[in-house]
């Protein structure tokens, strides 16, 4: 038996839980501006930041044996998880073979910029049906603005290669888009070059926001100073809004969003949502290093939550541990009283504890930066959630919402009440115009110099 040994799961261990795998650590081939783990290499001087195969055993098996569920979740990140190379997780595999018990299955995923990819990494990706994560912040004029490679140069149409491999070879992907303070301002333009020219079906936002440390770095979740390629709260609430409208009016049932699929699930009374942030609670979305050690979260990879190494102690241990349960827990019982009385709550629930670090408008620390922006867009979005979850109860299908807004917004006047009865004007709530779609619009190459000369 390999040490650290599995003695007995904790009675309070969850029985099942996410674990994001870092193999190669922070190091990535790009220098994204906004990437909030480039900077964590500085937390392991001296190292190769690659997982070793002892280390890639240990969490491999136990990662199975924590499980209590037959499905396990195997997900790796970075840095850049490819620049392990397609051997690594190889042996990934042959280990999976080696520690399943009968009737487990496996889900694998990676999150990668897609720049590495080749016919063989999708051969292999579909050969053991990986999902695959892929970063597209919107068309080049958007996306080459902070996602450059190490020597400051576009990376989109890298990335569009790796992206029609993975077309090619019918692996299934994701888009996962960072919002941040320039593409905030094109919520359609992001949202139809996502959905028409990269084809996908799934998306998900995901806001940039930023923390700067006293030393002037990213490294830690303190301060409240945020970058300037930060989402701005109300801008963020009116990306998401924008971009709910033209999904509501022409694509339930045919895109994904995760937000708006997390919004709905929490508009039936479902106990999660599918998102950590938009849960009562979290905790169970860990982080492991390339050397075995293991934090609380992806964004807390700080001294301050790391939990241990799983090649001293038993993975189940460290997630069943006092210290990530308070973590999980922390999340609803720190919530100030503005969070506890707001209407929305259900939706929100405070969101990211990472994001929590204003003041309420009676001085109560703790409040969520994006609050405004998220109040905003839950507001915007309660009519048709209602309708689709009354749909969803009715068992009937929620794509009939896009019928039926059309009809109750039919002949609505410019001043008149809106029919979702927010009590404000139809021409600034549902019906508030699209703005004009036109990549005119798009930042010009001048801009782009601009912006990375912040
Ligand atoms: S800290 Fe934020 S990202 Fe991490 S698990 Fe909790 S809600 Fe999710
Ligand atoms: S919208 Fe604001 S007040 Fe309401 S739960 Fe979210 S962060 Fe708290």
């Amino acid at each position: 038996m390999t040490l650290p040994y599995l003695r007995t799961i904790p009675d309070n261990a969850p029985p099942a839980f996410h674990l994001l795998a870092k193999p190669s650590g922070a190091i990535c081939n790009l220098d994204c501006a906004y990437c909030f783990f480039l900077d964590k290499e500085i937390f392991y001087p001296g190292s190769k930041f690659r997982m070793n195969d002892e280390v890639l055993e240990q969490y491999i098996r136990q990662l199975i044996e924590s499980h209590q569920t037959n499905l396990v979740t195997i997900a790796w990140q970075g840095g850049e998880p490819t620049l392990m190379g397609l051997d690594f997780y190889r042996r990934v595999m042959l280990l999976v073979k080696k520690y399943r018990r009968p009737g487990m299955t496996f889900e694998h995923t990676m999150q990668t910029n897609g720049t590495l990819l080749n016919d063989e990494w999708c051969v292999f990706y579909k050969e053991h049906n990986f999902l695959i994560g892929i970063s597209i912040d919107g068309p080049s004029q958007l996306h080459d603005i902070y996602r450059v490679d190490k020597g400051g140069a576009p990376t989109l149409k890298n990335v569009m290669r790796g992206l029609r491999l993975l077309q090619k070879h019918g692996v299934e992907y994701n888009v996962l888009t960072t919002v941040n303070r320039v593409n905030a301002d094109y919520p359609l333009e992001v949202y139809r070059f996502l959905r028409d020219e990269v084809g996908t079906t799934w998306m998900q936002f995901i806001p940039v926001v930023e923390r700067i440390n006293a030393d002037g770095l990213t490294l830690f979740q303190e301060g409240s100073t945020v970058s300037d390629r930060s989402v701005l709260p109300k801008q963020f609430g009116r990306f998401l809004s924008v971009i709910f409208d033209e999904w509501v009016r022409n694509d339930v049932g045919r895109i994904y969003v995760q937000t708006f699929e997390a919004a709905l699930r929490n508009w039936l009374g479902m106990d999660a949502s599918g998102m950590c942030v938009f849960n009562k609670t979290c905790g169970q979305g860990l982080a492991v290093e390339h050397n075995g050690d293991l934090y609380s979260c992806d964004h807390f990879v700080e001294p301050n939550y790391f939990l241990g190494n799983i090649q001293e102690q038993h993975m189940i241990e460290l997630v069943a541990s006092s210290k990530q349960l308070k973590f999980g827990q922390d999340k609803l019982d720190t919530l100030p009283q503005y969070c506890l009385d707001c209407d929305v709550r259900f939706a929100c629930h405070g969101e990211c504890p990472k994001n929590r670090f204003i003041e309420t408008p009676d001085g109560e620390p703790g409040l969520n930066y994006l609050c405004v922006g998220f109040k905003d867009f839950f507001h915007h979005v309660d009519f048709p959630m209602k309708l689709m979850a009354g749909l969803i109860r009715r068992e009937r299908p929620a794509t009939e919402v896009m019928a039926i807004m059309e009809q109750a917004f039919a002949g609505v006047g410019r001043n008149d009440p809106c029919p979702c009865k927010s009590g404000r004007k139809f021409k600034q709530c549902h019906g508030r115009p699209t703005p004009k779609f036109s990549s005119e619009r798009l930042p010009n190459p001048q801009t782009r110099s601009e912006l990375l000369a912040r």
